[in-house]
């Protein structure tokens, strides 16, 4: 059954693992009052990350956060610890040779483990895995990019751009991993911003793909934030997902969220229960400018720091037959006017 909501927007009595859809889903700025989320973060505002010349603990696990670093990794100082994490968002538009000297970059940092996952401007792998359409392609890469992505790949001998990552580099694409003995669960999706990659729609897909994260997790890594920390843009608005928001607040309580994509969020925030790092290097002009945020979680007992396990997660197959679908019923307008509209 669907009703309107106060705001006139269709509200839907989808409940998921016990989350219910928000009414104001579409319109963040609402849902973020109704949510009273500032109150929740009063007490805490912005925290500090750990600088870099404190030293590492055998029984805590350190974990660098960046993201967004959309190529510009050339002079970024990133800082030891045992996990690097990247939320997203670290090439332009997902070119070969962007992802290769991303790769690059990986393979040079001493970390003995790091996470990745994928934002919206990796179209290169949305595409492979179904979630960018050409149409998405030729308005932002002219008509040969489809073509020029292929024939490129073809001579990488390639059927995904994840093959030039790192061997030793934990993927995460809607799936779990325990690293350190912390459980981790990593998604490249965000809210619908005009068909770039891994979009969907605010509401009840969009929790769809949240319902996926066991309620263990210790880590959550998205690309997008939850609505009301380090979600607002240069306009005031808040664009983060609400469905994330409570899925997260209600239901999975993880030690640590690690997002980015919105870049004028940058920033470690916390409840009391979860940090939340807004880890974007670059600032709204994309220049690499916000330092790593470095965060020390606990080794949980009976587990060193060389252990790491990769766990199979939710299929590129089985989200897409639903996905797909939804998606091409998607209208052009992100949520209500005025409420959802940034720039790139
Ligand atoms: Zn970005």
């Amino acid at each position: 059954m669907a009703s309107a909501g106060p705001s006139g927007h269709q509200q839907t009595d989808c409940i998921s693992h016990g989350i219910r859809v928000h009414p104001e889903t579409r319109c963040p700025d609402r849902a973020f009052s109704m949510l009273s989320v500032e109150k929740e973060f009063k007490k805490t505002k912005k925290i500090k990350s750990i600088g870099p010349g404190v030293p590492i603990t055998s029984d805590n696990v350190r974990i660098v956060c960046i993201s967004d670093t959309h190529s510009r990794t050339n002079r970024l100082d990133v800082p030891a610890g045992d996990v690097l994490i990247h939320a997203g968002d670290f090439t332009f538009h997902g070119g070969m040779g962007e992802v290769q000297a991303f790769a690059n970059f990986l393979a040079t940092q001493p970390h003995k483990h790091k996470v990745v996952i994928a934002g919206n401007h990796e179209l290169s792998f949305g595409y492979c895995d179904g979630f960018c359409d050409i149409r998405t392609f030729k308005r932002l890469l002219g008509s040969t990019g489809v073509d020029s992505m292929k024939q490129k790949m073809q001579e990488l001998n390639i059927n995904h751009p994840r093959e030039l990552l790192p061997k030793d580099v934990v993927y995460l694409n809607n799936s779990a991993a325990t690293v350190c003995g912390l459980k981790m669960w990593g998604s490249p999706w965000s809210p619908y911003f005009h068909g770039w990659a891994y979009n969907a729609q605010r509401g009840k897909e969009i929790l769809k793909i949240w319902d996926g994260i066991p309620s263990n997790t210790d880590v959550v890594i998205t690309h997008t934030p939850p609505v009301g920390v380090g979600d607002q843009i240069s306009s005031g608005d808040r664009v983060g997902c609400v469905e994330l928001y409570t899925t997260l607040k209600e239901r999975v309580r993880p030690q640590l969220h690690v997002f980015g994509h919105i870049h004028e969020g940058y920033g470690l925030y916390t409840d009391g229960t979860t940090l939340y790092a807004n880890a974007s290097t670059c600032n709204i002009n994309y220049k690499p400018i916000n330092n790593p945020i470095c965060i020390d979680l606990p080794l949980p007992e009976g587990f060193s720091k060389e252990d790491v396990r990769v766990e199979a997660g939710m299929s590129n197959h089985e989200v897409s037959r639903e996905f797909l679908q939804q998606q091409s019923n998607v209208s052009q307008s992100g949520g209500c006017a005025g409420c959802f509209q940034w720039r790139l």
